[in-house]
């Protein structure tokens, strides 16, 4: 009897699965069949910015979080798919914080060239997943959008890459119900240019908060004031942009914080993180976790302990992100295709543990970096995926987090050497702070500004 395998979702995670396959064919052995459903109309998952946000076309909720003139938050060669490398993808070397769309066609390159579009049902949604112990078997039921269609289908192994920065942590503070102007998560914010010209208030002390408050004033906002609850970043912010402790209350359009000074504000953006949501899974499947670096009940950060034929791909807080996928994914592969013995669920559940304590006594960033990486040095010594300088990626985080502390609107200026090839990256030609457009013609042109 065939084997068959759903792959949920065809963003970066989905499609390292199906990638990870195809590479396996390359090499001879036989694969499942195999079925991603996606339930956007197109693959790349958050990359494939949508102008949309609430509902989608279908009525409902929509997936997209990305913002029009979003750069890389980190060196693009800490993402470095190790077989296909970007100057392979490009042609030459390109700079380390590419736009959105530049890494969009980075992504979709690798999957045009293994050809996976194929194995992808869009715009169709999973509903629920749950396990039928007497035929072994999981019962995956479907809708396919369109046509508003459901169907149960059964498949051997399911495999959750979903993503978990597009349902919203949504707080509500003394005053919101009589503010009286916009009110929004950062999963709905598209476009800094909106706030040209205001006062914005961003509360949150994350990436978001951090990368929002600085696109707002890059694009023309008045002031920005960030509001943290534990900590502020901390960062050498330009001038127009203040972090404030904890917001308590708003009166009208002023906005009063926990250290007793207040401000005016015209918008408010809650950069206050995402939930993991796995609404369309059976309870005994459902992983329930925090935004950690290694989430419970996961062995190796992918096989649900209980029942390791569901496995999750990309479902830890993120410094690395592709590399981490492409491990994960080449594991669970592995395990699919019978190379890979688990052990007991005692042993594997004695693992988890160790690792998650590992994680709670961590000190600092640096120290969660290395966390990261030393888990994707565990994935990778279980398989085959091509070898690369993950400790060169180690050294380029530490000094990103440095360089971020001595200038956070110029860390992107600066160039790092790809752990594949050695070589490398060339300097963008304009500085990013004042580097409006995007797309990715302008970012590959070489050379200054005319
Ligand atoms: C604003 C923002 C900025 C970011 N910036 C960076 C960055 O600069 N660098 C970086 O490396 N990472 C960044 N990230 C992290 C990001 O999580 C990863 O880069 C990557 O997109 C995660 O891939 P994924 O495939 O796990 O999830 P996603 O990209 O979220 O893809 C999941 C896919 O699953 C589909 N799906 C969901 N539910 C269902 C369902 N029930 N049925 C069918 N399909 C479903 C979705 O439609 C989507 O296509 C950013 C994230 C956000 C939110």
């Amino acid at each position: 009897m065939v084997t068959r395998v759903a792959i949920v979702g065809a963003g970066p995670s989905g499609l390292a699965q199906l990638h990870a396959f195809e590479q396996a064919r390359a090499g001879g052995a036989e694969i499942p069949e195999l079925v991603c459903f996606e339930k956007q109309d197109d693959w790349g998952g958050l990359w494939n910015y949508t102008w949309r946000s609430g509902l989608d076309q279908y009525g409902n909720p929509c997936h997209g979080s990305m913002y029009r003139y979003l750069w890389s938050n980190g060196p693009k060669e800490c993402l470095e798919f190790s077989d296909y490398t970007f100057e392979q993808h490009f042609g030459t070397a390109i700079p380390s914080f590419p736009p959105r769309e530049v890494l969009y066609d980075y992504i979709k390159g690798r999957a045009e060239a293994s050809d996976v579009r194929r194995h992808i049902r869009f715009d169709t949604a999973v509903r629920w997943i749950e396990y039928d112990p007497a035929r072994e078997t999981f019962d995956v039921t479907v809708e396919a959008l369109a046509e508003g269609a459901s169907r149960v289908e059964q498949f051997d192994h399911v495999i959750v890459a979903t993503g978990h920065f597009s349902v919203p942590n949504v707080p509500d503070f003394p005053g919101f119900d009589r503010f009286p102007g916009r009110i929004l998560h950062s999963h709905d914010f598209r476009d800094a240019q909106e706030f040209a010209g205001r006062d914005l208030l961003v509360v949150g002390g994350s990436y978001s908060a951090e990368d929002i408050a600085l696109q707002a004033k890059k694009y023309g906002a008045n002031s920005v004031t960030i509001s943290y609850r534990t900590a502020p970043m901390g960062f050498p912010w330009p001038d127009g942009i203040a972090e404030v402790p904890l917001l308590s209350r708003l009166e009208g359009r002023t906005a009063h914080f926990a250290d007793g000074s207040a401000r005016d504000v015209d918008a408010i953006i809650l950069c206050t993180g995402y939930q993991h949501h796995f609404p369309f899974v059976a309870s005994d499947l459902r992983l329930r976790t925090a935004n950690v670096l290694y989430p419970p009940d996961l062995y190796k950060g992918v096989f649900w302990t209980d029942n390791p034929k569901m496995m999750y791909l990309g479902m830890q807080d993120q410094f690395y992100t592709f590399t981490l996928f492409d491990a994960e994914a080449w594991v669970a592969r592995d395990f699919v295709l019978g190379r890979l013995e688990l052990p007991s669920r005692e042993e594997m559940e004695k693992d988890v543990a160790e690792w998650r304590a590992r994680e709670e006594a961590l000190p600092d960033a640096f120290a969660q970096i290395d966390f990261q990486a030393d888990h994707i040095a565990d994935l990778m010594a279980l398989t085959d995926y091509p070898a690369f300088d993950l400790d060169l990626t180690r050294a380029h985080f530490k000094k990103w987090e440095h360089d971020k502390e001595e200038s956070i609107i110029g860390y992107r200026d600066r160039g790092f050497s790809s752990p594949c090839t050695g070589t490398p990256a060339p300097i963008h030609h304009t500085l990013w702070w004042e580097a409006h457009d995007d797309s990715l013609t302008t970012f590959l042109r070489t050379g200054h500004p005319a």
